[in-house]
């Protein structure tokens, strides 16, 4: 298997100064693994879902080379329901509700032909299921990202911070970098973060881009592309990770030049999940969509300039 991807398969709820949804499928893995799939084939997704979760839905992920035998179906349980209402800048949210469901007592079994996966993505999801996760792989993958949210740090810190310690890559937003760490700066942030294990820290911060730090001081920088119209931000962190991991799945190549292209890939996949609703942008992209917004990415950031001296 390329790549395993672990998270959250929900109902979310949206409320922007756009407009509003009812239950609309969400989740952190759903956006991971839709975005991923753009780069790379062989993706097993392990979740759980109730029986209110729309089968043409897992039919679809299929369609899209996304292998759902590790996806539980508890028929008479519901899907994890997420609600969520943005501000008028769209860089914040307030949590309307988190309502766990399938969630509370789900042992996560990864299937026996994905248990040594090149690449393991840990979408957002209760530390101790992803603790769970890693502990179920027979070969330590290549690399193992890992996504987390500020929910998790305020319930279950002590085993996040243990995940934190297994894995190579730790993506999180400005704000949980913050609290995570107590530091303003988030160079300090980072510095302290990546003393506690992984080999890089990815600070998302919205429409402002993201930063990407090494052990050794380096740091790269990826704008987010200035769109005229951002109608959605739900998933865009979930997109970008999906992006990033895929691109390295299909790649195979975990040095630091290739982890800055997958940081492009990675906010290239998320400025389309922010152009709709949910996952209706990620789930229509066409290649060509994507190697003009890669394009679109490339002139942003091109520049020739000659030194002073
Ligand atoms: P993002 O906008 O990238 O932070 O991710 C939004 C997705 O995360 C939504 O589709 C939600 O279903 C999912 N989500 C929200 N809260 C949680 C949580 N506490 N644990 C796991 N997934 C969550």
């Amino acid at each position: 298997m390329s790549l395993l991807v672990v998270g959250t398969v929900a109902f979310d709820a949206i409320e922007t100064p756009f407009g509003k949804t009812d239950k609309i499928v969400g989740g952190a893995a759903t956006y991971i693994s839709l975005a991923a799939s753009f780069h790379t084939k062989d993706i097993g997704l392990v979740s759980v879902v109730g029986g209110d979760f729309p089968k043409e839905k897992i039919a679809f992920l299929n369609s899209k080379g996304i292998d759902t035998s590790g996806l539980e179906i508890k028929e008479d349980e519901k899907s994890f329901f997420w609600s969520g209402k943005y501000h008028n800048d769209m860089n914040t949210r307030d949590t309307l509700a988190t309502e766990l469901n399938v969630l509370l007592d789900f042992d996560p079994k990864v299937p026996n032909d994905q248990t040594a996966p090149d690449f393991l993505m840990l979408g957002n999801l209760d530390p101790d299921l992803q603790a769970k996760v890693l502990d179920q792989m027979t070969k330590r993958p290549k690399l193992i990202a890992m996504d987390t949210m500020n929910f998790w740090m305020d319930m279950k810190l002590d085993q996040l911070k243990k995940n934190i310690a297994r894995i190579d890559v730790l993506t999180i937003n400005d704000e949980e970098a913050r609290q995570l760490s107590g530091e303003y700066s988030l160079v300090k942030a980072a510095k302290l973060i990546l003393s506690w294990g992984p080999k890089y820290l990815i600070i998302k911060k919205g429409e402002h881009g993201a930063l990407l730090f090494d052990k050794e001081n380096n740091v790269f920088f990826a704008p987010a592309l200035p769109l005229e119209e951002v109608f959605d931000p739900t998933g865009a962190g979930d997109s970008f990770a999906g992006g990033f991991i895929g691109y390295l799945a299909a790649t195979k190549d975990i040095s630091f030049d290739n982890l800055k292209r997958a940081v492009i890939i990675g906010s290239a996949m998320a400025s389309f999940t922010v152009e709709k609703f949910g996952t209706q942008r990620l789930e229509a992209i066409s290649p060509q969509e994507v190697d003009q917004r890669l394009q679109a990415f490339n002139n942003l950031v091109q520049v020739d300039i000659a030194l002073a001296h």
